[in-house]
């Protein structure tokens, strides 16, 4: 199942260039790094896994069916998510009384499928559904059902609802559904037999249970199109709702609901500033991670023998979540001047291209040798990218390997994902607005030929843009080399500091 777990993890993250889901593509590439709108991040190896990814995965792979829990999770415990909940409230007026649909000839869905990302609160709803209705709540995970011996797997099923059968109203809860219900496998050999023997089973029993038995089967998985389309037909799993990542918004909401929970006193700011700034500092992060970083930063206060929790234990939480946990790399003078200039390069680009940029380091910590933060300015930046943006982005992308060609004529290896990054933004630039020489080019390149003129043209793109970047800081070399200095004697600048050290007023953005 880990292997399983890493596949599906990597399946999400990876980017997915299509030219008519080019802002999903951005968004991807934008959630390649764990958190922040956007951050050059300077690896030193390639294991580049993202480790919080895989953290927040559910660990419970041996419990067997719970027996009948009632749960006190109610709605109020499922922040930033109003919309789902709307859609759920039926399901909870069924289970609270299911003769009164019944009567009233109203069918519901009997089963609900929660699709979203590890740490998203697709458990959480499960259990709220069952706590609101104030019903008998049982929880699986699909793993468990792969059990040593022939017919086992199947047979667990089989119990699992013939308890919730025996005390409905009911709500089944089966998490990484996936892993009893993606598609059957022909290769014929035992293994597959078994799995097909199992979703046959989680069929026939979602068919068996009539729609006055007073149970809603929930499933969860964070790739709907994995599942066996079978299970995904009226009378099953019929309606399926995504839950996203939060929006910025959300992020803050979801922050406040943690910060409230802290012991009174705590806090040295305002919950509201707080959440503010960390809720823009963080990118694509889930309700998991946030709440790990409230935690986090209670941990960090008390290493700090602090009696409050200030931004700066904040932050560093955040560092942590983002960039692994501090690992302080042993980096010879030279390597951290390279770095020092590589991030300063990144930094006065996007400066000079009216991007935010709220903090610089050269600290290593796990993989990376230093990095530029972003900030998430809106939520809706991705929508309003034009043409030109993408090649600013392009050029800030260059900037960290620019400024190492200018320095030390050469660049390193480092800056594989810096040029990964770029390339992307590239084939976005050439299929969705298209070039010169490719006007409008609009669907995937069915032909070798095109393919091949396509990749010549991000090339010419690449070259083009990494030549400006260098002219860009050529012509801005003493801030360069100031703002390098500086991070090279300080390790971490902050947003205010980068300013000054520039001599620039800090822009409202
Ligand atoms: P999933 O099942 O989608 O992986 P979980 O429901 O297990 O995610 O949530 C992981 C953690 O994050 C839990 O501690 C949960 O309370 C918290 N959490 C997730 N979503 C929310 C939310 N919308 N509001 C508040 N807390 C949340
Ligand atoms: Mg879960
Ligand atoms: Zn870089």
């Amino acid at each position: 199942m880990r292997n399983k777990t890493i596949f599906f993890i990597l399946v999400l993250f990876s980017t997915n260039l299509s030219p008519f889901n080019w802002k999903g593509a951005l968004e991807d590439i934008i959630g390649l790094s764990p958190l922040g709108s956007i951050v050059y991040q300077e690896l030193k190896g390639k294991d580049n896994i993202n480790e919080h990814q895989e953290y927040y995965y559910p660990k419970y792979y041996n419990t067997t069916a719970e027996p009948p829990t009632t749960t006190n999770v109610t709605f109020e415990d499922v922040v930033g998510l109003e919309e789902v909940l709307i859609e759920i409230q039926e399901t909870v007026e069924f289970l609270k009384n299911p003769h009164r649909f019944i009567t009233m000839g109203a069918e519901l869905p009997k089963g609900i499928l929660l699709e979203g990302p590890p740490g998203t609160g697709k458990t959480l709803i499960a259990r709220a559904i069952a706590g609101e209705a104030g019903c008998a709540f049982y929880q699986a995970n699909g793993s468990e059902f792969h059990k040593t011996y022939v017919g086992e797997g199947p047979q667990a099923i089989r119990s699992l609802f013939e308890k919730a059968r025996d005390n409905a109203p009911s709500v089944v809860f089966i998490d990484e559904i996936d892993a009893v219900g993606s598609k059957r496998s022909d290769d014929g050999s035992a293994a597959g037999n078994e799995f097909n023997a199992m979703v046959g089973e989680l069929l026939a029993q979602m068919d068996g249970f009539k729609k006055d038995s007073g149970i809603v089967v929930i499933g969860a998985t964070n790739l709907a199109k994995n599942l066996d389309t079978a299970l995904l037909r009226p009378e099953r799993f019929s309606r399926q709702i995504k839950i996203p990542l939060p929006t910025k918004n959300g992020r803050c909401q979801i922050l406040e609901y943690y910060l409230k929970k802290l012991p009174p006193g705590k806090l040295d700011l305002p919950i509201n500033q707080i959440s503010g700034e960390i809720s823009q500092l963080s990118g694509k992060v889930s309700p998991a991670d946030l709440k790990n970083i409230v935690n986090e930063a209670a941990i960090v206060a008390v290493r700090h023998d602090s009696n409050v929790i200030n931004m700066d234990h904040f932050i560093l939480a955040l560092d942590r979540l983002q960039l692994g946990i501090k690992n302080k790399l042993e980096q010879t003078l030279k390597q951290r001047k390279r770095t020092a200039y590589h991030e300063s390069g990144h930094a006065i680009i996007k400066i000079l291209k009216k991007e935010p940029v709220s903090r610089i380091t050269i600290e290593s910590r796990g993989h990376a040798l230093g990095a530029t933060f972003g900030k998430a300015t809106s939520d809706t930046e991705t929508a309003d990218l034009t043409k030109e943006k993408l090649l600013d982005k392009i050029m800030i992308s260059q900037a960290g390997g620019a400024a190492e060609e200018i320095i030390f004529g050469n660049k390193t290896l480092g800056i594989s994902d810096d040029q990964k990054r770029a390339e992307e933004y590239a084939r976005i630039l050439i299929e969705f607005f298209g070039t010169e020489k490719f006007p409008g080019v609009g669907s995937i390149p069915s032909s070798e030929t095109m393919k091949y003129e396509i990749d010549k043209e991000v090339l010419s793109i690449l070259q083009n843009c990494l030549q400006k970047s260098k002219e860009l800081l050529m012509s801005n070399k003493e801030m360069l080399d100031e703002l390098a200095n500086t991070l090279l004697k300080k390790e971490t600048m902050s947003e205010d500091e980068i300013y000054k050290t520039l001599g620039m007023r800090k822009p409202a953005y």
